[in-house]
């Protein structure tokens, strides 16, 4: 008989945009991101599942005995996972729960947040609420998250703890998933008791600027970590969502969990939840038109500018097919050496058989978003490849298709069959591109990008483009989010219903 305790662990990472197209499939999944049932889930090395890592490090350590059921990735945000995907992931789940019933000491969840199925807007807060359900009150149960999470009043009443990355772009999955591991193990022995309050604030800002390595995020995360050094505190999260998400908890929220001491929780929250309120104006976006961006490009002498396109952030959902910058591009009587991306199967067709150095003229982009339009070029093909790559680590390898480079004046295009990741500059590495080469270069990402291209940037210009990604929030056609929310309501006064106590 072994006395040893056990987790179940298990769990899925997708992150909804309500403005992209389409089902984000099983096929998707495999191929930009990972799919992994049982041991498997644990069958990678720490740079490329970090969270899994730390929970397996930990159990070693502290001998513990886990039952991995289920993990998935979905790298790029994009429509609802097929209801089917979770239901399947989920009785995963709960079947080794309740195999492992009478040995089970504890549940460790390193999941998303921001999951949306075809049928479930809240999966993460159904599979805790299952969970809790089944177990009781006595089992402790424990969630990592995203920062973009779609923190629902569901998920913090289920879950002990909920505990949140405090990076974006991400690079703490190690140490979050470390941080809520050591709250489990504690919670199992006893040790503490963790109770997790949720405050939701009335507002949704877009990413640009949740950038926790720059003001306003810096200040605002630097205070939760200074609060997680309070006694009887045990996580400060502060949970910015994706907030191109139609769902009705869709905002900020900020999730404090304490020692059993819910008045302690209660203050922490609201402390930290209206510090972020005041300073949200600091989160409104203000970008540059594209011709006056285009101007300083072509005036600067400085090469590279970095044009971040965020409303066709592919990260975040957008499908890479905008095609305004390249459009503007053409439309100026001057060069500027250039390199884009754009998403575009049936282009890559047309070079993929008109050969390497032909000249052809075709209709590029514009296909996959209704907010996009195809532009007419003439170009020549100096490249093409097969957009199998690996990506700067966290990120899973993923596959593009087929690609090709096409020559376009002074402008250089990487269509790819799917889209392009932006968070790094693999794509354009990928196609033999020298960076320093080049006046501007597009970006499609809203923030994320300033992790891997800030050093390399002579200037980063953010570009006033439309898309499903766009960082006006208000003009998107948002159906479904719960009123009044700030900035769509612009006059509001208070963050929250019921003020401080
Ligand atoms: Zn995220």
């Amino acid at each position: 008989m072994s006395a040893r305790p056990l987790v179940v662990v298990g769990g899925f990472k997708h992150e909804l945009n309500s403005f992209a197209r389409g089902i984000t499939t099983l096929e998707d999944i495999r191929r930009a991101g990972y799919y992994a049932e049982g041991p498997d889930i644990f069958d990678a090395p720490r740079s490329k599942r970090p969270e899994l890592a730390a929970i397996r490090e930990i159990a070693e350590r502290e001998g513990i005995d886990l039952v991995p059921t289920v993990h998935f990735h979905a790298l790029f945000a994009g429509g609802p996972i097929e209801h089917e995907l979770y239901e399947h992931a989920k009785a995963l789940i709960v079947g080794a729960v309740l195999e492992h019933r009478d040995r089970l000491t504890g549940i460790m969840l390193p999941i998303h947040g921001a999951t949306v199925t075809t049928r479930e807007d809240d999966p993460e807060g159904d599979l805790l609420a299952t969970l809790r359900a089944i177990v009781g009150p006595d089992i402790p149960i424990v969630a990592t998250f995203d920062t973009h999470v779609h923190g629902t009043a569901r998920m913090a009443a289920a879950a002990d703890a909920l505990v949140g990355f405090k990076t974006q772009p991400h690079t703490d999955h190690y140490e979050a998933a470390t941080q809520g591991m050591e709250i489990l193990v504690r919670a199992m022995r006893g040790e503490i008791h963790p109770v997790t309050t949720h405050r939701k604030i009335r507002m949704l800002t877009s990413a640009e600027r949740h950038d926790t390595s720059h003001q306003p995020m810096k200040g605002l995360i630097d205070a939760s970590r200074v609060m997680e050094r309070r006694p009887g505190v045990l996580a400060v999260s502060i949970f910015t969502t994706q907030p191109w998400m139609d769902l009705p908890e869709v905002g900020w929220s900020v999730e404090v969990v304490t020692d059993g001491d819910r008045s302690l929780g209660r203050a922490t929250a609201d402390e930290l939840a209206r510090m972020a309120w005041e300073i949200r104006d600091e989160f409104l976006v203000h970008k540059s038109s594209l011709p006056a961006a285009l101007d300083r490009a072509a005036s600067s002498g400085l090469r590279p500018t970095i044009f971040a396109d965020g409303a066709d952030s592919t990260s975040a959902g957008g499908n890479g097919d905008g095609t305004e910058l390249l459009e503007a591009l053409l439309a100026r009587p001057d060069r500027i050496d250039a390199l884009l991306t754009i998403t575009d199967a049936a282009a890559v067709e047309r070079c993929v058989a008109a050969g390497l150095g032909a000249e052809l003229e075709l209709p590029v982009g514009g296909t996959l978003t209704e907010l996009f339009h195809p532009v007419r070029v003439r170009g020549r093909v100096i490249a093409l490849a097969l957009g199998d790559m690996q990506l700067d680590p966290p990120w899973s390898p993923t596959d593009l298709g087929r690609m090709a480079l096409l020559r376009v004046g002074s402008i250089d295009v990487v269509l790819s069959e799917r889209k392009a990741w932006h968070l790094d500059t693999v794509v354009y590495r990928h196609m033999g591109r020298e960076l320093d080469r080049y006046q501007v270069i597009q970006v499609k990402s809203a923030g994320g990008f300033r992790f891997r291209y800030e050093a390399l940037a002579a200037e980063i210009i953010e570009i006033a483009t439309i898309g499903p990604c766009d960082s006006d929030l208000p003009r998107l056609p948002f159906r479904r989010i719960s009123r009044p929310l700030w900035p769509f309501d612009a006059g509001l006064a208070e963050p929250w219903e019921d003020d401080l106590g």
